[in-house]
């Protein structure tokens, strides 16, 4: 009787022992999936192939600053690569993104925030653009996650257009069919919701949901400068002139004196009149849905329009 316990606990240990060693051999954090078109998980046979597929390649313009208490700073750089991911599922095109932060000095008030100079994200950005046109890619296709990195996006996209063989743009000024720049007056206002605000927590519960906690989520209160705070009813009304330079003024760095850094507008880094708690996963899954089909469709349009060339004319070696 005491033998065959032995010998049992003995197989047992053995068993054991073969089970943590088969489990040490990899990561214990590593959860990702191989995706599709997605250039860090590649090859490079894979992107030599889907060379001869599309010359087509979304970058996200992403950042890491804070995103209230219920959201993460890499929300931007996460969702960016998200849905660029989700876009390359349907039609085809690489994703390749450069750069965790960007162009977000107005954040820093508040822990955890990386912000870059618009000089050197521009150089970063357009030197990793060339090495993507000296492989074969020709149309680059921005999808700009964070508001700040608005011009800079723009200044590099035309810097391309410029000065290389490609053709550069930005998803999503493209598929608002050039109206970029305003939303349109409105009957009742809607609350005013950005940064961190309902509409960004329930992309990122969709996009990212592990990543977002909202019982840290909460009320929000404005403290914006006296003028502003007067053409807020305005704004929320959607007017035209009064949203463009109320953005214009806001969201600036402390040390300017505007008073509109966003720790200077809010307490908890959420830049919204809203109560967070009402974010939801499908408000989230509906924009980024109504994104991403606008942005397949154009992408497949530009494709019609333009078909591709053939890659030996694209790489030249
Ligand atoms: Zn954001």
């Amino acid at each position: 009787m005491f033998q065959m316990s032995s010998r049992i606990n003995t197989l047992l240990l053995a068993a054991l022992v073969a089970a943590s060693s088969v489990r040490a051999q990899t990561n214990p954090l590593w959860h990702e999936e191989k995706v599709k078109n997605f250039l860090p998980h590649m090859t490079w046979p894979e992107v030599q192939d889907l060379l001869t597929r599309t010359d087509m390649v979304i970058i996200p313009v992403a950042s890491l600053e804070e995103h209230g208490p219920q959201a993460p700073i890499g929300t931007d750089f996460l969702s960016g690569v998200e849905e660029a991911k989700l876009i390359a599922q349907k039609t085809d095109v690489l994703v390749a993104p450069i750069l965790l932060p960007g162009i977000s000095p107005y954040h820093m008030e508040f822990p955890g925030t990386i912000t870059i100079s618009h000089d050197t994200a521009q150089r970063v950005y357009f030197e990793a653009v060339q090495s993507l046109i000296h492989h074969g890619f020709r149309r680059i296709l921005f999808v700009n996650a964070h508001t700040g990195n608005q011009y800079l996006t723009a200044y590099v996209a035309d810097r391309i257009n410029q000065e290389t063989p490609a053709i550069a743009l930005e998803l999503h000024t493209a598929t608002q069919g050039g109206q970029a720049g305003g939303p349109s007056t409105r009957a009742t206002p809607l609350p005013f919701d950005r940064h961190a605000g309902v509409g960004e927590t329930s992309s990122a519960m969709y996009l990212i949901p592990s990543l977002v906690d909202l019982s840290k989520a909460g009320k929000n209160d404005l403290t914006l400068p006296d003028h502003l705070n007067r053409a807020l009813p305005q704004v929320n009304l959607g007017d035209r002139v009064a949203s463009q330079v109320f953005l214009a003024e806001a969201l600036k760095p402390k040390d300017t004196g505007k008073h509109t850094s966003t720790r200077e507008m809010t307490a908890t880094g959420v830049w919204s009149e809203r109560d967070t708690r009402e974010a939801t996963a499908g408000r989230g899954r509906a924009a980024t849905d109504s994104f991403v089909n606008a942005a397949v469709a154009f992408i497949e349009k530009w494709k019609a329009i333009r078909p591709l060339a053939p890659l030996a004319e694209r790489q030249q070696r």
